[in-house]
């Protein structure tokens, strides 16, 4: 199986070459840049720090489509639903591992996905696709006197805010709760906020140092609190899991599937 990486130089991106190199049965087909990036012809395998791959980072992403059977995507929004109109055209698998889209990059994703298999998580690891499990049932069992906050931490790059899981979690929460997370959600607080409305569904965010990716959801109810924490300690976990969908992907008729399909949960 032929898989091409999308942003091939980011952090997951380097991932990536590497967890394809790893994989049983896959190959990698070649990576692409947005041109004018200052690895452009570099060898794929030492970008990753690996031995040399014999394909180089290119800026051409049609091609790229044309020659994979599977490609995965952990680049910028505005690059992801460019990327996700190549995949309607070409029928090519596409991993989607990109956070931050508005409705209308999103609405690019959705609609390739009439033409294409596409897998899209927010988290590709496995224990945080347990978690949102956990703490789905665990906002169905106690009652909206325990107040939900999603508290997330992330390495200083990171450039969107709550992060795409966190979001995630939240949804699973609300879902747990019969309610919609739009409906009930605080991505912020500062100043006089007042006090906490009741059913809110809160979000906090911290940035520094090298975080991979924590997230802890808490129940705050009288008298006790529930704490369910993931801690990502490598972004292995995330290339791994994308490897896997991609190679999932393959085998499925075209719509937009989740990690958890993936994962059968
Ligand atoms: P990064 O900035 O290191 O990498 C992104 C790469 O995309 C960069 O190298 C950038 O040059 C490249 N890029 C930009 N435009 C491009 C284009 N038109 N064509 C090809 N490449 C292009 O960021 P990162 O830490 O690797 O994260 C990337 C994304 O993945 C973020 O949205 C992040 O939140 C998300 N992420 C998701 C998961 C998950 O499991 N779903 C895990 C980790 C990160």
């Amino acid at each position: 199986m032929k898989i091409g990486i999308v942003g091939a130089a980011g952090r997951m991106g380097r991932m990536l070459i590497a967890a394809v190199d790893a994989a049983d049965g896959a190959v990698l087909a070649g990576g692409t840049e947005a041109a004018g990036h200052p690895d452009m012809g570099k060898d794929l395998g030492e970008l990753a720090g690996l031995d040399t791959a014999g394909v180089v980072l290119s800026s051409d992403p049609k091609a790229l489509f044309a020659a994979a059977d599977a490609i995965i995507d952990f680049t910028v929004p505005t690059a992801t639903a460019a990327h996700a109109a190549l995949a309607g055209e070409t029928g090519t698998v596409l991993v989607v591992g990109t956070t931050g889209m508005d409705d209308v990059q999103q609405g690019a994703v959705t609609a390739a996905a009439d033409k294409a298999a596409i897998i899209q998580a927010a988290n590709f690891s496995v224990g945080v696709n347990v978690l949102l499990g956990l703490v789905e049932k665990a906002a169905g069992i106690l009652p909206d006197a325990y107040d939900i906050e999603v508290l997330e931490m992330h390495h200083h790059h990171k450039v969107d805010a709550p992060s795409g899981t966190a979001l995630a979690l939240g949804q699973a929460a609300a879902a747990g709760r019969g309610v919609n997370l739009d409906d009930v959600a605080c991505k912020a607080r500062d100043g006089i906020v007042g006090a906490r409305p009741r059913g809110e569904i809160g979000f906090a965010t911290l940035r520094g140092g090298d975080v991979v990716g924590d997230h802890t959801v808490m129940y705050a109810g009288p008298g006790e609190r529930v704490e369910i924490t993931h801690k990502a300690l490598s972004r292995e976990v995330f290339a791994n899991g994308a490897v896997r969908a991609a190679v999932w992907g393959c085998s499925q008729k075209p719509g937009l599937y989740s990690m958890k399909d993936v994962l059968g949960f």
